[in-house]
């Protein structure tokens, strides 16, 4: 038997009292029964994204929500920004214009953050910009756009929209969805919210949902102005993915226990250690500047092929990680810190990359790494 860690930036561990609670059988979802069970999902996400709107619940995985975020609030041939830093920046600019949008991409460099500055150069001069789509973390690059100041950014064009994928950063950043002025934000299940894949999130705000108004593009499984109407009446629009809201109470619970400050800063400690014992054992980072709190992407030393380390992560070691995506493929590989991790966590990855390291040939000292998160980690309620 060789047990395994589940270490990828999504699909994440989910915890036993919510692989529990998911066992209950199966309740009707226009029932009385599940009203209750809705409700509360409803305040929780509000909760969870720090925003008085609702948060509409989507039967997806988080592309979904990133689709329902395009064909819902634009119209064909409207000009839109994207800031392409990676895959899943990418993926925002293959959404727009299979919907026939005019995109203008801020390319940023994979392994850099977008300089607000680029997004201010951008929209300057070009109020018909109808909005700006981003990624909070770019899990594929391992790098935290600065989501703050690009909304402040953003906000000062009334008519334009600011769209955040916030896939994979839920969570484990501090995101102040109103407070910043996000207008769209997207959520989903299976990174630091620790549920099986299957659900997506959307905020949206006032600004957006009058743009909603004058939207003319066909939407019939993700239309928002439909789930907004049902879910006032704690109903989604079509048959509920019962079990996976039911976890998501859980869920939420376990988090309003924690408190959302302390989630944050949980992650931040467990991604400062697992990056400073990555440094410690020679290797090198991807993300050059402002590294996500979800996921560390590492580079692969000189002569060893990435996707080699991860394949021996798992196949050896138990351990499954994430190679890199797109360019990055063979350059790098990923290990998260995302949803239900501790201490141990960090530990196992380092001590299976270090053991993985010299397995296949490359001089490390082994311990050199563990060492360091262990001195980070002391001491430590992580
Ligand atoms: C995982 C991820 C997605 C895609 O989510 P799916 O659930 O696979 O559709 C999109 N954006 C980011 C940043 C992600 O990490």
């Amino acid at each position: 038997m060789l047990k395994r860690y589940l270490l990828a930036p999504g699909p994440t561990p989910v915890p036993p009292e919510v692989l529990m609670s998911m066992s209950m059988p199966i309740i009707h979802h226009r029932s009385p029964d599940f009203i209750p069970v809705l409700e509360s999902a409803k305040e929780g996400l509000k909760w969870l994204y720090q925003t008085d709107n609702d948060v509409l619940i989507l039967c997806s995985t988080g592309t979904g929500g990133m689709v329902g975020a395009v064909n819902n609030f634009f119209n064909p041939s409207e000009k839109v920004i994207v800031v392409n830093g990676g895959k899943f920046g990418e993926r925002w600019t293959r959404i727009c214009k299979s919907y026939g949008l005019d995109v203008t991409e801020i390319e940023v460099r994979w392994g850099y953050a977008v300089r607000p500055e680029q997004v201010e150069e951008a929209l300057r001069g070009n109020p018909d910009i109808k909005g700006v789509f981003i990624q909070a973390s770019e899990t594929s690059t391992g790098v935290y756009h600065d989501i703050k100041t690009v909304a402040e950014v953003v906000g000062k064009y009334d008519d334009t929209l600011m769209v955040v994928d916030a896939i994979s950063a839920l969570v484990a950043h501090d995101l102040k969805t109103d407070e910043w002025g996000i207008d769209v934000m997207v959520g989903g299940s299976q990174k630091g919210v620790m549920l099986p894949p299957g659900l997506a999130f959307v905020s949206v705000s006032d600004k957006a949902w009058a743009r909603a108004e004058k939207c003319s593009m066909p939407n019939f499984y993700f239309n928002f102005r439909a789930e907004r109407e049902k879910l006032k009446n704690n109903q989604t629009n079509f048959t509920s993915p019962v079990t996976l809201i039911i976890g998501l109470n859980e869920v939420i619970g376990i988090l309003r226990k924690e408190g959302l400050e302390n989630a944050f800063h949980r992650h931040a400690r467990l991604a400062h250690a697992t990056r400073e014992a990555v440094r410690a054992t020679g290797l090198n980072l991807f993300a050059k500047e402002s590294p996500s709190n979800s996921v560390t992407a590492i580079e692969a030393p000189a002569g060893i092929d990435g996707q080699l380390i991860y394949k021996t992560l798992r196949e050896s070691f138990g351990v499954t990680a994430a190679g890199g995506q797109g360019d990055a493929k063979g350059k790098i590989f990923r290990i998260a810190h995302l949803g239900y991790t501790g201490i141990f966590d960090v530990i196992t990855a380092v001590s299976a990359v270090e053991m993985t390291l010299k397995k296949l040939g490359h001089d490390v000292k082994l311990g050199s790494g563990v060492a360091v998160a262990e001195e980070l980690l002391m001491g430590d309620k992580a």
